[in-house]
């Protein structure tokens, strides 16, 4: 079976294009009474972005907070201050930051129109009804979040995405002057998110040509990004970012994103700088790819926490293997239909102390 995916509808792309924001959504307003939810990462509070921000009287400005990866209980709680603020839904939903925000924007879209909380939908097309319009406006390259049909969310029991059609944005907005003031650090760790999407899709028993195609690119535009000198990088990653997640998109991820989820779970350790954690410790599966990402690393001048599992117990220890081979699919991409003869709980714990 080959499944059928849903796009993204709409794209805008180019420096200062934000400006065309409130064009982009007059569409949705088709009453007075309409009004939008601009779920923006608090990051941006009082910058000169907040300020161009095309609020209408009766929208929302809501700052969100991502010092930790989006939990289901925060969206929840989210859901139920844009539903009492106004005694309408919004008519549009716009999420305005990195991965974690984009995400928490799509989550709450979803559980705008969906009853119940939002660790009932963790899972695969679980979602029963459309969402409220959602747009997404990147300032931080390299997940892909963009384009995908997932939100990545952390809840009691699993860290698990609502995967919809659903879910994936109406339209997106890359406007690569938003990353400008991203600290050098972070856009290292997220632009290598990118960089190992495209390393594990390549490298994947579920290649095809539709996902090399895109992650080929991908890897060329993050390539002249942390390899060479271009003004336009930020251009570049935008579109690696964007590339990068539809490779991944009709192929999976790998040992790296396995790994990673583990330290995630456990550890509270993000996302980026997680894969990054964990590819380091990879050179046995993608001796290639670990070897670049060591030059892009030592030629953008930024560091990985070391050592970070050092001081688990046994019991932790397990817990955080159960997560990472709890993701079949990854593994099955990475090494194929034996994959468990060959990453057994030995190995992996081998590879948890290596990071
Ligand atoms: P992030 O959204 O967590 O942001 C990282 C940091 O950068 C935050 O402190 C944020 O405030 C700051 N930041 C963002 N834009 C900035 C800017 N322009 N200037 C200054 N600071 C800025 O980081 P991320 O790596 O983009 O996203 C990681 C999240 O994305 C994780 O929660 C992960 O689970 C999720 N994710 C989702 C998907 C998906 O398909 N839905 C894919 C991969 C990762
Ligand atoms: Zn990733």
């Amino acid at each position: 079976m080959f499944r059928n995916f849903k796009l993204v509808p709409r794209v805008i792309f180019g420096r200062g294009c934000f400006s065309q924001l409130d064009e982009i959504l007059s569409p949705q307003r088709t009453t007075l009474k309409d009004w939008v939810v601009f779920v923006t990462d608090d990051v941006f509070t009082g910058t000169a972005l907040a300020s161009r921000i095309p609020l209408h009287d009766n929208d929302l400005l809501l700052y969100v907070n991502v010092d930790d990866e989006p939990k289901t209980q925060y969206v929840d709680q989210l859901t139920q201050q844009v539903k009492t603020a106004r005694p309408t839904l919004p008519c549009a939903v716009v999420g305005m930051g990195g991965g974690a925000t984009m995400d928490l924007a799509k989550a709450i879209s979803l559980m705008l129109t969906n009853p119940g909380s939002s660790t009932e939908y963790q899972g695969w097309d679980l979602i029963k009804h459309p969402a409220v319009y959602h747009a997404a406006v990147p300032t931080l390259s390299g997940t892909g979040a963009e384009v995908s049909r997932t939100t990545v969310l952390t809840g009691p029991e699993k860290k698990l995405g609502l995967n919809s059609d659903y879910t994936v944005f109406d339209q997106v907005v890359l406007d690569p002057e938003l990353t400008a003031g991203v600290p050098k650090d972070q856009y290292f760790y997220t632009g290598m998110d990118c960089y190992i999407h495209c390393i594990e899709s390549l490298a994947g028993t579920y290649l095809n040509e539709f996902s090399k195609a895109y992650g080929e690119k991908s890897l060329d535009l993050c390539r002249q990004v942390f390899l060479e000198n271009h003004p336009d990088a930020a251009d570049k990653l935008m579109m690696a970012s964007f590339f990068g997640g539809m490779s991944i998109a009709y192929s999976q991820v790998g040992a790296c994103h396995a790994l990673s989820y583990g330290l995630s779970f456990l550890l509270g350790i993000h996302h980026g700088v997680g894969c990054c954690i964990a590819f380091d410790a990879l050179e046995e599966y993608y001796p290639d790819g670990v070897k670049e990402f060591r030059v892009m690393m030592e030629k953008t001048g930024v560091d990985i926490p070391r050592q970070v599992t050092k001081d688990l117990d046994d019991a932790q220890m397990n817990t955080m293997i159960d997560v990472a081979l709890g993701l079949a699919p990854l593994w099955e991409n990475c090494l194929g239909k034996d994959w468990q003869t060959i990453m057994t709980r030995d190995k992996a714990r081998s590879l948890f102390l290596k990071m």
